[in-house]
């Protein structure tokens, strides 16, 4: 079960990150047009346990030796598709005082669920490709049940519930999102 996690690996925000993958290869809301791993292969809004809970805390456990900067929820999809990670969360907290971070891509937040699954992380890193529905269907390319307001709404949200440290990533993609006009629709949402 060790594929489950990886690192720790060398980061520039994060430090050595020891990464947690929860979700099978490409199993993702978004299928984005500069992802590293290439074309999404499950795109889906559908939460499940993908791993069973029990072998990712096994996993984890004789790897908290390597003594990480962060805990980081990642990995090859989007980590809030794993239904069972606020007690997840809850019981990396209860071995150990590393800090959770998760990396995600925004698109689920809008659910409350989701957004209370994830409070208890130290650090969530929310992703912001695109200020208006026209660029985020160009560079997401988001599951068909995930509108750009109600994904913008829900990115609100958290930072208004959420008392840990929230980074936002903005990421500007040459020639579409970089634009001065792009660029100022992005700021009017964040
Ligand atoms: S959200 Fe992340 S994993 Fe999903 S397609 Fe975009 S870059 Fe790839």
């Amino acid at each position: 079960m060790s594929s489950l996690i990886f690192g720790p690996v060398p980061s520039r925000r994060l430090g050595r990150s020891l990464g947690v993958d929860l979700v099978p290869f490409k199993t993702c809301t978004y299928d984005c047009i500069y992802c590293q791993l290439g074309p999404t292969t499950h795109k889906t809004t559908q939460r499940k346990e993908y791993v069973p809970l029990d072998d990712v805390i096994e996993a984890l456990k004789p790897r908290l030796a390597t003594d990480p900067d962060y805990i980081t929820l990642s990995g090859s999809g989007e980590p809030t598709l794993y239904s069972r990670i606020g007690e997840l969360i809850d019981r990396i907290k209860k071995l150990t005082t590393i800090p959770v971070a998760l990396l995600t891509n925004g698109s689920l937040l809008f659910l409350p669920k989701v957004r209370n699954d994830i409070i208890n992380a130290d650090l969530i890193v929310p992703s912001l490709d695109a200020g208006s529905d026209t660029c985020f269907q160009y560079v997401n390319r988001p599951h068909k049940d995930i509108q750009f307001d109600q994904m913008l709404q829900g990115l609100i949200d958290l930072r208004n519930e959420y008392k840990g440290q929230y980074w936002l990533e903005v990421f500007l993609l040459g020639g579409m999102t970089s634009t001065e006009q792009e660029i100022k629709k992005l700021a009017q949402c964040i």
